[in-house]
């Protein structure tokens, strides 16, 4: 099989038949004329292949999906409009009225949302466990379903892949791993057992920060059945010019990834032995809990880290308002750095208890490390760090 970074370039990939396009052409079309009717009749009969509407299927999204597919070493994949359109076509695909959700939490904050407040409506019992052990445990005739995401978000925890396929299919439960934060290039689910890998292609997928999209990636089989129920059914679909923006970005994946490894790898050390740091998370440093569970399961450790200041908010605050490489924004996985205080933004909703179970304190900073030259990332930290410090002193 070729390489990774060869197959970023060219699976799912054909010059255009129609005109020889080099590029994959933007079908800016909402519908494909059938030629004639009885073929018309055969496609939707499901007898030939074909292209009918674009809510069901696009030749732009198509060549992203088997692009992804490939890159995850999956049978096939489905594209969605967005990273949560990913996720509500799983649960929604894959689960019935008394069937039980299981997750290892805490999750992307839209997903747990809409577990826990929409899916809960429909008779769907949503369970939350800490640990791959505790899941051992809490496993039952009725979970259909197990949910894991890794890294999390926002301090970085690495769940054992291979342990959660085997605690799930011993039960008959199906498996999806959120992958964004990792990506295909660093880590493929599907390789340990699990059933289906997601993206948020907003982040690391399309990397630029100019396309929303989600993908699943699995079997023939389930894919077939993601489409049908989340793109056919409930519309969630991805359209034709985000198609070809992520599947542009895809190219540059590994690039880009193993620039990011290296500027958060150098991040990560410096702020390690900063004053003002209490703690700094990033899976690929000794001291992170999961280091050896990352160190099996992903080729690098990723572009995020995680850091907590002595200072609590005051001290986040001044070392984010001093930044200036960095961007105060949401999101991850740009090529350019972005920089949030998660318990002021994406974490807020939940409350300071939930928070406080979590790990995530007032003084908490996420980073997602873009791919500038990690020496001019060190010293926007260390003004940003000069500032926090400063404003400790001021609040004692
Ligand atoms: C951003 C994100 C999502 C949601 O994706 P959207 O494209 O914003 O809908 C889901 N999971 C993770 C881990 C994310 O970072």
């Amino acid at each position: 099989m070729p390489g990774f970074r060869t197959r970023a370039l060219h699976a799912g990939q054909e010059i255009d038949p129609a005109t020889g396009a080099h590029a994959v052409p933007v079908y800016q079309t909402t519908t494909f004329a059938y030629g004639d009717a009885a073929r018309g009749g055969r496609i939707f009969g499901g007898e030939e292949k074909g292209y009918t509407y674009s809510r069901i299927l696009n030749p732009t999204v198509r060549a992203f999906e088997r692009r992804v597919a490939d890159l995850e070493g999956a049978e096939d994949a489905v594209a969605f409009a967005s990273g949560m359109a990913a996720v509500q076509a799983a649960a929604l695909t894959l689960l019935e009225a008394g069937d039980e959700l299981m997750y290892l939490g805490p999750l992307y904050g839209g997903s747990e949302a809409l577990f826990t407040t929409v899916f809960g409506r429909f008779g769907v019992t949503v369970r939350e466990v800490e640990s791959v052990a505790e899941l051992q445990a809490a496993m039952g005739e009725r979970s259909k379903l197990v949910y894991v995401e890794t890294p999390t978000n926002p301090t970085l925890r690495v769940h054992d892949l291979a342990e959660v396929a085997r605690i799930a299919r011993a039960a008959g439960a199906y498996t999806v791993v959120d992958n964004t934060f990792a990506s295909p290039y660093l880590t493929r689910p599907l390789e340990f057992g699990i059933d289906l890998a997601l993206h948020s292609a907003t982040k690391y997928l399309g990397g630029h920060g100019d396309a929303t999209g989600g993908v699943l990636a699995g079997s023939a089989e389930l894919t077939a059945r993601l489409r049908s129920t989340g793109v056919k059914l409930a519309g969630a679909s991805l359209g034709p010019q985000d198609a070809f923006l992520l599947l542009r970005g895809v190219k540059t994946l590994p690039l880009r990834m193993e620039a990011h490894c290296d500027g958060a790898e150098a991040v990560a050390r410096f702020l390690e032995e900063q004053p003002g740091v209490a703690r700094v998370y990033y899976p690929g440093l000794e001291s992170h809990p999961d280091h050896p569970v990352a160190a099996r399961q992903m080729r690098r450790f990723g572009g995020m880290v995680s850091i907590d200041l002595e200072g609590g908010y005051a001290a986040a605050q001044a070392f984010l308002n001093h930044l200036e490489l960095f961007t105060q924004a949401v999101s991850l996985g740009d090529v350019e750095s972005l920089a949030t205080h998660p318990a002021s933004t994406t974490h807020a909703l939940i409350g300071r208890e939930a928070r406080e179970r979590q790990g995530l304190g007032e003084g908490l900073v996420r980073l997602s490390v873009g791919i500038e030259d990690p020496e001019d990332l060190i010293a926007d930290l260390a003004r940003g760090l000069e500032a926090a410090r400063q404003a400790t002193l001021a609040a004692r």
